[in-house]
Formats: C-alpha cells, sequence, structure tokens
C-alpha cells in the first residue's frame, strides 16, 4: 500500500516519477471568511487562479498539492479546470480542517462515519464529482493543544489512512500542538514517516523542528515568502540549514500556504513561486548543491504523497 507508483490529482493518477517540483501545501480555492469574516480571505476566481500559477509553472513548477478541505470551500470541479487550463497536477485534500469550521456532521457522526466520508472521497471521489482526493487535510487543531472533537477527526483521519495508504496533512500554529498531533496518530497504530506536520514554521523554535523530525514525521516549513520580510526569510532558512545539519534533509518540505488575497501577485504578495524564485537561491547561496535542492523541491514531496520511505 505504501510507496505507491501513482498520486491521485484531481484529473486522475499521474505515475509519480512525473509529478516533478512540488509544493506541498497551498491553496487556489478557498474560504476562510466564512468563519474568519475576513474578505480578503477568500480566494474563488478561477482565471486568476491560472493565471497566479502560471508564475510557478514557468519557474519550473510542475505540482501543486491543494489542502482546502470540507467547511474550507473545497470546489472540485473548480480544481480540475484550473488543472486543465494549466497543466499542472494538481492534489486535491478531503477530511475537515479545525474545529470553527466544523459543521454539526462531526458531533452527529461516529468517528468510524468521519473516516469512511474521507475513504469515499479517496477512492470514489468528492460527492457526485467523481474527483478524488489524493492527500488528507489539511487536519487541524485551532488553539495549542488538540480539542475534543478535533482529536476524532484526527483519529478518523488515522483509519482513513490505514485503509487506503493516503498521506495525512496537519495544521497547527504558534504552538508545538504538532507534537500532540502525533502522539494520537501513533496511538491510532500510524507510521509517523507517513505525516506532514504542516506550518512547522509558525512556531519559530528550532527544537520543536527537530523534535517532529525526530518522531519520523515530514517538517515542513509552509509559510515561505509571507510579508517578504528579509528576517523571515533568514529564519526559513537557518531552520532548514539547522535540519540538514541535524541529518533531516529527506524529511524538510517546502510551500507557501497562499490562502488570502495579498498573497497573491495580482495584489502584490509573492504567489506561488517564491519558493522556486526567491527561496531556492538563497539555500544555493547558503551552500546546497543541485542535487540537495532537488530533493527538497522533488524527491520529498514525492516520498511525502507516495509514502515510499526515504
Ligand atoms: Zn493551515
Amino acid at each position: 500500500m505504501f510507496g505507491m507508483r501513482e498520486v491521485m490529482t484531481v484529473l486522475g493518477p499521474v505515475p509519480a516519477d512525473q509529478l516533478g517540483v512540488t509544493l506541498t501545501h497551498e491553496h487556489l480555492i478557498i474560504d476562510l471568511c466564512r468563519i474568519t469574516r475576513d474578505a480578503s480571505q477568500v480566494l474563488n476566481d478561477v482565471p486568476l487562479a491560472v493565471d497566479e500559477l502560471g508564475y510557478f509553472s514557468r519557474a519550473g513548477g510542475r505540482t501543486v498539492v491543494e489542502v482546502t478541505n470540507r467547511g474550507l470551500g473545497r470546489d472540485p470541479r473548480a480544481l480540475a479546470e484550473i488543472a486543465r487550463e494549466t497543466g499542472q497536477h494538481i492534489v486535491m485534500g478531503c477530511g475537515w480542517y479545525r474545529e470553527p469550521f466544523y459543521d454539526r456532521s462531526i458531533s452527529e457522526g461516529t468517528t468510524n462515519e468521519i473516516a469512511d466520508e474521507m475513504v469515499r472521497d479517496i477512492e470514489e471521489g468528492v460527492d457526485d464529482t467523481g474527483i478524488r482526493a489524493g492527500i488528507i487535510g489539511e487536519i487541524g487543531a485551532d488553539l495549542h493543544f488538540v480539542s475534543p472533537a478535533e482529536e476524532r477527526v484526527l483519529r478518523a483521519a488515522a483509519r482513513a489512512h490505514k485503509r487506503t495508504g493516503v498521506t495525512i496533512t496537519t495544521h497547527g500554529v504558534r504552538s508545538p500542538v504538532g507534537l500532540a498531533q502525533l502522539d494520537l496518530l501513533e496511538d491510532e497504530g500510524v507510521d509517523l514517516r507517513h505525516v506532514v506536520v504542516g506550518h512547522c514554521d509558525l512556531y519559530p523554535h528550532p527544537d520543536f523542528h527537530a523534535a517532529v523530525a525526530r518522531r519520523g514525521a515530514f517538517v515542513q516549513f509552509d509559510t515561505i515568502g509571507r510579508g517578504f520580510f528579509e528576517w523571515d526569510i533568514r529564519q526559513r532558512l537557518d531552520w532548514v540549514m539547522r535540519l540538514i545539519d541535524l541529518g533531516f534533509m529527506h524529511q524538510i518540505l517546502l510551500s507557501h500556504d497562499v490562502c488570502m488575497k495579498p498573497h497573491l501577485r495580482a495584489y502584490g504578495g509573492q504567489g506561488y513561486d517564491y519558493v522556486l524564485t526567491g527561496f531556492v537561491p538563497r539555500l544555493r547561496q547558503a551552500g546546497l548543491s543541485d542535487e540537495q535542492v532537488r530533493t527538497l523541491t522533488v524527491d520529498n514531496p514525492r516520498r511525502a504523497l507516495t509514502g515510499e520511505v526515504a
């Protein structure tokens, strides 16, 4: 089941060796505004998404993991249209985000029923679209602990993973809650090498990054280029280099988590290409070889998606 040779995209399965340069945590169509009431936190424009992804394509990008899931405004048909228009491989998420975004089905159903819904999205497709998810997530914790409802969704994600082999990707910010999420997944019998801990760069403590890596999970620095401040970039460079020095080269993932209008190039943001056009040159300056850059941008994302173990 693990080490799958194909990855499911919104246009169907793609051989793993054709994924190429991959961003592992992005949003193309999303509605955070529904809960946050912040009008900038909605992306719902297919032609604009096509334009914005064009920068990534021209920079050499090939695949985007789109982790918008239930309660976040996921739109499988829009993602399929964006994939057709851009030629990009788009891997879609499933499951539920974090508690403020849940609906009543989380309280009304059993944990196994929540898992069944994820498995249906993965094996049959979302609702009546036939468009299938290729990753479980982003599965979140709203605060610095996993709430009871979030624990049920996380355990459901673990069970869906064990039934399908599909990787789990998480959300947690401003705390080491990622470690508590790993504890619960491990308790369900998940091999943590098939888990991506998201937003590690939003908890600026290298000890936390190393602790996640030591558990075997992927450490995802996925808000790279946000705001474009030199301090933010230097910190992230430093964290990547530290993990490499500690021997965790094969567990690092890089992405932008574009999820608001101000993140788009059209509105002055860094868009979907900063990792390639801004951050990779800085990694090279810091001493990384072409082969190491390829590990970070191609091989690690491919292994994260297929479950192939380094
Ligand atoms: Zn997130």
